[in-house]
């Protein structure tokens, strides 16, 4: 069984975000990218399946810029088999996104898509959902546990007030939720074997996929400034204040 991981090249999640100045977007000059947090735990899953004996080969895939092969490598170094670069200088938005997966799925065929459940940069939620839908299979959405059975995947979702356990013929798409694993560090002899492994580069054109933005950024903004706390010199005080001021109890 064939799986194929999606990650998505993002800021670093331990970098301060900054506005650019002209309100377009947010400034990535010089700022330190790695996989989206979400996609390494797809990695990670895949890889265990993979261990398990459930899996046997998984394909990483990114689409952007060319830097986005070091996500890539970082992905071979997780286990992942081989790789492929959709190659693009277009910004991608998820429908985008979705259908070069869709194109790449055709090629492919894998049983099982594993996705972040979002992007921590664009914060869409929208890629897998999307790739589902153009692929007319499955899905379960925010995983936290996934078992493959024959020709099917159970999977746990965690949801208001519980557990919902979903049976998804394969093939089908999954996004993975926080709580599913704990992504393991990739060591320095899998970083050095990921440097000999395949990666395959394409072309939206080579896949069909016409990748112009549909939605248009108007402005984006910093968040206001918090005002500083204060310091009061007892409960009673803390009280009055909250009654009377703030006007909240
Ligand atoms: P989003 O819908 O943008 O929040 O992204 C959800 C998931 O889709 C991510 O966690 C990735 O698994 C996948 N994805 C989104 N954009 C890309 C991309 N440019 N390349 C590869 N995978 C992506």
């Amino acid at each position: 069984m064939k799986v194929l991981v999606p990650v998505k090249r993002v800021i670093d999640y331990n970098i301060k975000v900054r506005v650019r100045a002209d309100g377009s977007g947010v400034d990535l000059d010089n700022a330190k990218m790695a996989m989206n947090p979400f996609d390494e735990i797809a990695v990670e899953e895949a890889v265990r399946l993979k261990e398990a004996g459930q899996v046997s080969e998984i394909v990483a895939v990114s689409c952007g810029i060319a830097a986005c092969q070091e996500t890539l490598r970082a992905a071979l170094a997780l286990g992942a088999d081989r790789a492929v670069l959709v190659n693009t200088d277009v910004e991608l938005q998820p429908l985008a996104v979705a259908k070069l997966l869709k194109g790449l799925c055709e090629r492919e065929q894998p049983a099982l898509v594993i996705c972040g459940k979002q992007a921590i940069d664009d914060d869409s939620n929208q890629t897998g959902q999307m790739l589902a839908a153009l692929l007319d299979c499955g899905q379960a959405t925010f995983a936290s546990k996934v078992k493959v059975e024959g020709g099917s995947v159970i999977v746990t979702r965690e949801v208001d007030g519980g557990l919902e356990t979903l049976s998804l013929e394969l093939p089908a798409v999954i996004t993975t939720d926080l709580r599913l694993n704990e992504p393991r560090y990739a060591t320095l002899p899998n970083i050095m074997k990921a440097k000999k492994k395949l990666l395959d580069t394409l072309t939206p054109a080579d896949l069909g996929v016409d990748v112009a933005p549909r939605l248009k950024t108007l402005k984006v903004v910093e968040p206001p400034i918090r005002k500083a706390g204060e310091i009061v010199p007892d409960i009673a005080t803390l009280v009055s204040k909250l009654k009377n001021q703030a006007k909240v109890i």
